[in-house]
């Protein structure tokens, strides 16, 4: 939880910090694409100034190249206005005079000379539209003209033929003749507008736009489009200034606005951007897979490091040549040294108790060669302290990723608290046989006291008998000898008695020796028969021929022994006489001698006829502290087991078909290396 706790916590912070540290990147990449967006457009912006501009710049051009052209052709016509004046030039002689100026500009339809009553006195020719005409408007520019003493236009006038079609559209300019201050008429020189724009505007700048001449109200008096229609993007208007006329030239431009990508500068920019996002993108995509990574990594190092710290195994890692790579924490408070202390350490360890070296030496051989065994090994360490202590070790290759063994790992156990209560348990074990022991004693003392009066009294009797013998003077040898050895001889069966208690009494260690089961039950059968013969109990013993000994404590065996006879007696106290009868019988689990491989198991039944055990007796059998009995322990049984499974053996029960039930115990024999 702790761990989980911090790594949440930790990662909560490095996210905040992630976060952080993007800000600024992509605070400046989007600077960087709103100017990339931004520059375009402002290129394309000032494009679109400049065009007009120039647009300006040529449309004025034009309108200065025209207006030139017309103050060119009023002093030119002046010129001849003076002569007329002067009467140089007789009305005949007009057309010959003007045919050279006419043929150099070829935007004047037509002179005409009038009078000061504004009658036509001669016409340059009469070609296009029939014999000059003057409106109405060209009186009132003619009386204007001569006030102010200067030339003067009239509005222009779209003409219309006789049929109706629509014409030209005419302009005339008039320039006041005097003679001596004296008003005597005037020279009209008749512009079609449209051979204005087609005779003075160049022809590279009629390409680019469209030229229109209007009036104050946009309405069209001429217009000329060699390149097309003007797209109306860039436009210009300028009035002509024309004395007396409002006319006005407007351009319009057939050049669309600039668009964006044909523009190879913005089309890279585009691409660059795209490829720097898609760069980014990749970069902060790899960062973060990198950053998750690192996080589950940094999880799984703490998540070891937290295991490895709480273990209670020793790990120590070796390399190839036998050197310390790695010790755990739970290893290094195992020998009281620091994992300082331990790294790089080649034999003979810190942790090797002097007395045993050799021991050490020759596992640490079998380790590099291989050959330890894969189910763990004891031996002795020794603490900083000096003390002792046994451990568990368990040796495997360390292979690394590739499945190359690097050295070898071990896994320490401190099982001296384990070797305690072994011990513990053992004495434990040791005293409840004892006391087991005592309490069977307790149960034999009336029996042995009633038995050892037979063979006092009997010896009683028969000393009695040679005093006897002596006071009456015989002192023969062949009678007294008799009586003396029957004395003797029951002193023998009481020492026998006495002794057989007093060796199931004293308390010893165990010790295994090889044990014959005839020899065993010869032994204690005086202590069941005492048993026997209080119960009227007969007793009968069967032995197979040939039985293998077992290696046993024989003192513990003959506990059983006695254990179960007794049971098996007291059961029996309950049935008829003629029933009651002990069998023990010694086999073999071998049923085919001939055909089953030796060794065979030594098994021994103890067999009555008495009250059976009942299924809820069964329950408990073997249960410590079970009894049904007033006066019994509950421990017989119990003891019985753990001390037969102690030999290897086990004990278990049927129920006697006759009756009764056969308690049977089975070790494993004796075989001499
Ligand atoms: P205890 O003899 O002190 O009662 P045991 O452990 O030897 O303790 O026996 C436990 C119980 O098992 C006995 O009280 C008895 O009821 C039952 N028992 C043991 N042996 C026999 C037997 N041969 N026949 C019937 N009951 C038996």
């Amino acid at each position: 939880m702790k761990i989980a706790g911090f790594t949440g916590f930790a990662s909560a912070r490095l996210q905040r910090k992630q976060a952080w540290r993007w800000l600024l990147p992509i605070l400046l990449v989007l600077l960087f694409l709103s100017i990339l967006i931004w520059l375009p457009w402002q290129v394309r912006q000032m494009e679109v100034s400049e065009r007009q501009e120039q647009l300006i710049a040529d449309t004025l051009w034009v309108e200065q190249a025209i207006r030139f052209q017309l103050s060119r052709n009023e002093e030119n016509f002046g010129q001849v206005g003076a002569e007329i004046a002067n009467g140089y030039l007789p009305p005949d002689k007009l057309r010959e005079r003007t045919m050279l100026l006419l043929k150099n500009s070829r935007e004047i339809q037509r002179v005409m000379w009038l009078d000061a009553t504004g009658a036509i006195v001669a016409s340059s020719d009469l070609r296009a539209n029939g014999p000059p005409r003057l409106s109405q408007a060209s009186a009132e520019v003619s009386a204007n003209a001569r006030k102010l003493k200067s030339a003067q236009y009239s509005q222009p006038v779209k003409t219309v033929s006789a049929a109706g079609v629509p014409g030209l559209t005419l302009m005339d300019c008039y320039l006041p003749i005097f003679n001596d201050g004296q008003y005597s008429g005037s020279l009209v020189i008749r512009y079609a507008l449209q051979d204005i724009l087609n005779e003075m505007v160049p022809w590279w700048f009629a390409q680019d736009n469209e030229i229109v001449l209007t009036d104050n109200d946009d309405a069209v008096f001429a217009m000329r489009a060699a390149g097309g229609l003007g797209r109306g993007v860039y436009t210009h208007r300028h009035t002509l200034e024309l004395p007396g006329a409002a006319v006005y030239l407007r351009t319009n431009s057939v050049k669309s606005a600039p668009t964006l990508l044909p523009n190879l500068l913005v089309g890279s920019i585009i691409l660059l951007s795209l490829g720097l996002i898609w760069s980014l993108w990749a970069l902060w995509r790899d960062i973060n897979r990198r950053l998750a990574a690192e996080g589950a990594l940094r999880e799984q190092v703490a998540f070891r490091m937290a295991m490895e710290n709480s273990l209670v195994t020793g790990l120590r890692a070796r390399d190839l040549k036998g050197r310390i790579s790695y010790v755990n924490p739970a290893f290094c408070r195992m020998v009281g040294l620091s994992a300082d202390q331990l790294l790089n350490k080649a034999p003979p360890m810190p942790y090797w108790a002097p007395e045993a070296i050799e021991d050490y030496e020759e596992r640490f051989a079998q380790v590099l060669a291989g050959t330890v065994q894969q189910h763990g090994f004891e031996i002795m360490f020794q603490r900083a302290s000096g003390e002792r202590f046994p451990v568990l070790i368990y040796e495997s290759p360390l292979l690394d990723d590739s499945g190359r063994q690097t050295g070898w790992m071990g896994s320490i156990l401190d099982i001296s608290d384990r070797k305690k209560v072994e011990e513990l348990n053992r004495q434990q074990q040791e005293k409840l046989q004892s006391s087991a022991r005592l309490a069977t004693m307790g149960e034999l003392a009336s029996t042995l006291a009633h038995e050892l009066n037979q063979p006092l009294a009997a010896i009683s009797s028969y000393t009695a008998g040679a005093i006897n013998l002596m006071q009456s003077g015989v002192v023969d040898a062949a009678l007294l000898q008799p009586a003396l050895e029957k004395a003797n001889a029951q002193v023998q069966r009481a020492g026998l008695i006495i002794r057989s208690v007093h060796e199931f009494v004293k308390r010893r260690e165990p010790t295994r020796e090889p044990v014959s089961m005839e020899n065993l039950i010869d032994s204690v059968m005086p202590l069941i028969e005492l048993q026997a013969q209080q119960c009227f109990v007969a007793i009968q013993v069967s032995i197979a021929p040939g039985l293998p000994a077992v290696l046993a404590d024989r003192v513990m065996l003959e506990q059983v022994l006695l254990n179960l006879t007794r049971n098996a007696i007291e059961a029996m106290q309950q049935v008829p006489s003629e029933r009651r009868i002990l069998r023990i019988s010694v086999s073999t689990d071998r049923v085919h001698p001939d055909t089953e491989p030796a060794p065979a198991n030594v098994i021994v039944s103890v067999i009555d006829q008495g009250h059976g055990i009942a299924p809820e007796v069964a329950e408990h059998l073997f249960s410590p502290f079970f009894s049904t009995k007033a006066e019994g322990m509950g421990i017989g049984l119990k003891i019985c087991r753990t001390t037969l499974e102690f030999h290897g053996g086990t004990l278990n029960y049927v129920n006697n078909p006759l009756g009764g039930t056969i308690f049977r115990f089975s070790l494993p024999p004796h075989l001499p290396e």
